[in-house]
């Protein structure tokens, strides 16, 4: 945007406690995030698009960096992945956790270093395997017994893969059953309890092609309490020390995943990972020390916190109705952006952008466009009684888990993402075609 806006006041009486901290009023009715009204995006980019401030990305990576200083930051690359965002990652002196051959190669390819990469996975594919060990990625996190022989054989002769094993400490913490994975009920990782994870271990010390270096775990997603941690902390710990017995092995890694909660909503609480760092700190070194082992280097790997409030997505009202008693708002988007309410009901707080609301707020139910009943992006939403087609809507904290979990349904089309900065607007990612859509399509 060749445009550079003037100094511009906080937004009289808006809560924007969940909006990127450049969030201000540009002028009445509008918001400026990075300094660029959310209106002139819409305008120059078309709707839906997603709109990512490039200094909160920044910042959240410094605060994770500052907050954690003797320990590895990954930022996990499938809360939103793109070229800009692997830069951002790098430059702030992150290191980077992926999931498949897919973001391990698209982050390499955008020049993020892969000895700075750990490559997870319950379901590793030959080629995550065979790609992960071409790039040369830092570590492999062990999550199922055969993975242990498969990726041994695939390393070449004369070399060594390191590794952590993923384990299951059996706690239960995050915000919603379908992102829970410290309990002994869900797919990943291996079960401390059933000794599962110690017979991993042994299995991957009988590897001379695997160098253990320490053990992974994570709990789940939007956790908004230390005390899940520092439990898990006393659990991984403990098992270190069983190790230590068994085999004489003293580990130098503690990974303890992400997970770490954010605020969608205004009053809502987010994990405060000031406190976080001080009591798993704490409870690392007083286990430790209990158990006479050294202690390990901690590695911490969130996605959600890093990005999620960071980004805000814009929608344009298609219609406004009155049914059953729920006033629906339509807009141009919906669960091909954004599947997250529908997966996990989670709520947003939609605020009406370009104008002032002539009436006061009432209770309406924001859906997308989509041939799905289920296709609801903000229930219990609040917005102005005069909401009309037309109109523009911005949801916050939409920088995490949106457009990594797109989808083409309806032919929609995946939309753009444009990032802000000092009063300009870039495109980083451009909106899906219908000759991308038609691309892929070769037979008849
Ligand atoms: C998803 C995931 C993360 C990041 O979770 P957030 O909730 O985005 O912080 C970190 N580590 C692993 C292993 C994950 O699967």
């Amino acid at each position: 945007m060749t445009v550079v806006h003037g100094p511009a006041v906080p937004a009289a009486g808006a809560d924007l406690s969940v909006w990127p901290a450049s969030a201000t009023e540009s002028r009445p009715g509008d918001l400026a995030v990075g300094g660029v009204p959310l209106t002139e995006v819409a305008d120059r980019y078309g709707t839906p698009v997603y709109v990512l401030d490039e200094a909160e990305v920044r910042e959240r990576c410094r605060t994770y960096r500052a907050t954690f200083p003797d320990a590895e930051v990954l930022y996990a690359a499938k809360a939103f992945l793109c070229r800009a965002m692997v830069r951002w990652a790098d430059e702030e002196g992150l290191g980077m956790d992926v999931c498949s051959a897919g973001e391990l190669e698209f982050a390499v390819a955008a020049g993020f270093p892969p000895e700075r990469m750990v490559l997870h996975g319950n379901a590793k594919s030959p080629r995550d395997l065979e790609t992960a060990l071409r790039l040369g990625v830092g570590r492999v996190v062990i999550d199922s017994p055969s993975e242990i022989a498969r990726l041994a054989a695939a390393v070449g002769p004369g070399r060594r893969q390191k590794v952590m094993v993923r384990v299951v400490p059996g706690i239960s913490a995050g915000g919603h059953e379908k992102v829970r994975t410290g309990t002994d009920d869900q797919k990943f990782g291996l079960s401390i309890a059933d000794g599962h994870a110690q017979h991993a271990v042994t299995r991957v010390l009988g590897q001379p092609r695997l160098e253990l270096t320490g053990l992974h775990c994570h709990l789940g997603s939007q956790i908004t309490s230390v005390r899940p941690y520092v439990a898990a902390v006393r659990r991984v710990v403990g098992l270190m020390a069983r190790l230590r017995e068994q085999h004489g092995l003293v580990l130098s890694e503690l990974d303890l995943g992400g997970g770490h909660g954010i605020a969608y909503r205004p009053g809502e609480d987010a994990l405060d990972l000031t406190a976080l760092s001080r009591a798993v700190r704490a409870e690392l070194a007083d286990a430790c020390a209990s158990a006479g082992l050294p202690v390990p280097r901690l590695a911490v790997e969130p996605g959600r916190a890093v990005v999620g409030p960071a980004g805000v997505a814009l929608y344009r009202v298609l219609a406004v109705k009155r049914s059953g008693g729920t006033v629906f708002v339509a807009v141009d988007g919906g669960m091909s952006d954004n599947p997250r309410p529908a997966l996990y009901g989670v709520r947003y707080a939609p605020r009406l952008i370009g104008r002032r609301g002539a009436a006061d707020p009432v209770r309406v139910t924001v859906v997308g466009r989509h041939c799905e009943a289920g296709d609801v992006l903000a229930a219990d939403a609040e917005l102005p009684a005069d909401v009309r087609p037309g109109d523009l809507l911005a949801v916050p904290v939409a920088g995490a888990y949106h457009l990594s979990m797109s989808s083409g349904y309806n032919l929609v089309g995946r939309p753009p993402v444009a990032a802000v900065r000092d009063g300009r607007a870039r495109l980083l990612v451009r909106r899906e075609s219908m000759e991308d859509l038609r691309a892929r399509d070769v037979g008849l």
